[in-house]
């Protein structure tokens, strides 16, 4: 048994920013149990951009998850990918960076007792965590340990594409993560000199040789011990070997998957959940679990009648050399390839952007499987504020069999519509004259595939989660919140925190991981008690009303 001031479960994104924050009083002892591996400096799974598709799915570097069959995509079970190693889903993840749009955050703050998580207050921590190459300003940080790049998107079939959304009628726009979030540009990425920059390397890396900060590897946290409504330490296993750790304070990193998990083992959770996986309720929390939200995305693809995508360097015969361009850090391995997007509102009763597409230079899924051995693009397409809602239950008391998991995908007819919109702009910019001289043809879905209910059918038969589970222990201060949005402590457990995806009320409308930080970045000083950072109000783009870009 070993005492700690705190423990952090889950050496993952938000996991990595609370260890380096939290032990930047050299006073402060803190423990990091993280159930996966290192992330080690040769590991090119995890650092080589390109190679991103090798670690999903892969037992090494991933938990492996899947859905229970979901009623909304025909009973199917959808594969779920969750990072389990040193850094989370950050070492494995597709290193898109989006913050989402400010009215997002705004939409936060309307949640009883979030008021201080609107964009104004959120604003200064993603500066704080932010250097943004492309140069600092009131929107965006140039001194954080998150560097970011965004992608050349200079081949001939992105220029096609920004030709294209211009000729749909769409704006294209200087930043996604600035003043305007609506229209499309090129994305930034977590990607520095051709390494991918994980939550581990910029945040970890740098301090682990603090003398405060312990870190372990392959240390699973199968229970939080509690002495009446006190968390007091920490069970876990490393290997075959159960071991104690008590702590002040306990603080849950594990996502929004394993963190309810974690939570509902240990007797905090829906009393009803508890009772039927045998485990006795030590506090009736009814929404611990529940106010899942992910988006579901699928893919639409063309073949290319021109030798232009990337398709040629995933070839086997050119990995060598891809390899060893990368090693000097240039070349297609050095890229994610997801270079430039946008955000669309797709009908008129939304008042910020409900659709993301991302646009690569070849026609590929994130597995890695492709549905032609030439040439090909295609746009990564979904709807972003579903309000579809779903949970995580675990099925017994034991802390290492997967808990269940329902999305409830596709569940109401906003969903559905929302579905029919996000196929059709798609479409839209496929078919405009820009792409005439590259379109061989739609693959994906094809071009049978045109009423209503066919499209639907084919969102049921082919989509796959974007990777973006949250929500699942929800800031607030009614009934079905599970944490305290002033201090992120779990209602009704003193010593007892969460900080990661599932402290989110709602999902924001892009890719979720720099919210994620932004939170981890923000609570680090909630929690520490430091003075927060001062609320900066600036103008954004709003739909109808005039822009008053700085
Ligand atoms: C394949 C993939 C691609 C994605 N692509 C993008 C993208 O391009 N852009 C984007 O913005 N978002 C992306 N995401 C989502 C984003 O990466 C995550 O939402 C975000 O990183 C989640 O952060 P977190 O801190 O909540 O959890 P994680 O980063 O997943 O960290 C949780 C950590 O806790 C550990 N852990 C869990 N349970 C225990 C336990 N009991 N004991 C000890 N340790 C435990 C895990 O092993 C893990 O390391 C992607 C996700 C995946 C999986």
């Amino acid at each position: 048994m070993t005492d700690f001031d705190i423990v952090i479960v889950g050496g993952g994104s938000a996991g990595c920013v609370l260890a380096n924050r939290l032990s930047a009083d050299p006073s402060t002892r803190v423990l990091v149990l993280e159930a996966g591996r290192p992330d080690h400096r040769w590991d090119f799974v995890i650092h080589m951009p390109a190679a991103l598709s090798f670690g999903i799915g892969n037992r090494f570097y991933d938990w492996k998850y899947e859905s229970e069959p979901e009623p909304g995509l025909g009973g199917r079970r959808i594969a779920h990918a969750r990072g389990k190693v040193l850094g989370g889903s950050s070492s494995i993840n597709g290193m898109i960076f989006q913050r989402g749009n400010p009215m997002d955050y705004d939409s936060w703050a309307n949640t009883p007792g979030c008021r201080n998580w609107d964009y104004a207050h959120c604003l200064p921590y993603f500066r704080r965590m932010e250097t943004c190459l492309e140069g600092a300003d009131q929107y965006r940080g140039g001194h954080g340990p998150l560097v970011l790049e965004r992608g050349p998107a200079a081949s001939p079939l992105f220029e096609a594409f920004f030709e294209a959304v211009q000729q749909a009628g769409y704006h294209v726009t200087d930043d996604v993560n600035g003043y305007r979030q609506e229209g499309f540009a090129a994305f930034d990425r977590n990607v520095h000199r051709g390494r991918r920059l994980s939550a581990s390397v910029a945040y970890l890396h740098p301090v682990a040789h603090r003398p405060n900060l312990e870190v372990l590897t392959r240390a699973q946290a199968t229970r939080i011990l509690l002495e009446g409504n006190r968390a007091v330490g920490v069970e876990y296993r490393r290997g075959r070997r159960p071991c104690t750790v008590t702590a002040g304070q306990v603080i849950c990193c594990g996502g929004a998957v394993n963190t309810p998990q974690l939570l509902q083992v240990s007797g905090i959770g829906p009393a009803r959940v508890l009772e039927e996986a045998g485990v006795r309720a030590e506090l009736d929390l009814p929404g611990v679990g529940e106010n899942l939200q992910d988006h579901l995305e699928v893919y639409v693809q063309y073949a290319c009648r021109q030798p232009v995508s990337v398709a040629p360097h995933l070839a086997m015969w050119r990995r060598p050399l891809v390899f060893a361009q990368w090693l000097a850090r240039r070349g297609p391995g050095a890229t994610n390839h997801f270079e430039a997007g946008g955000f669309v509102r797709s009908n008129g009763e939304v008042s910020w952007p409900n659709l993301m597409f991302h646009f690569l230079p070849i026609a590929i899924r994130y597995d890695g499987t492709m549905p032609t051995s030439g040439h090909g693009y295609q746009f990564h397409v979904g709807p972003m504020s579903s309000n579809s809602r779903g949970w995580v239950r675990i099925r017994s008391a034991d802390p290492l069999q997967k808990p269940a998991i329902r999305f409830n995908y596709l569940s109401t007819p906003e969903d559905r519509r929302e579905w029919l919109e996000a196929v059709s702009v798609a479409r839209k910019v496929m078919s405009q004259p820009a792409f005439e001289e590259f379109n061989a043809g739609e693959l994906s879905p094809g071009p049978e595939v045109v009423d209503e209910e066919a499209v639907l059918d084919w969102v049921r038969r082919d989509s796959e989660t974007a990777l973006h589970p949250s929500c699942t222990a929800r800031m607030g201060t009614d009934h079905l919140a599970v944490v305290d949005p002033t201090t992120l402590n779990v209602h009704g457990v003193r010593g007892l925190s969460v900080v990661d995806a599932s402290v989110m009320p709602q999902i924001t409308n892009g890719n979720i991981y720099a919210p994620v930080m932004m939170v981890a970045e923000r609570s680090a000083d909630l929690i520490m008690g430091n003075t927060p950072l001062s609320p900066s109000r600036v103008p954004f783009h709003r739909h109808g009303q005039e822009d008053q870009s700085p």
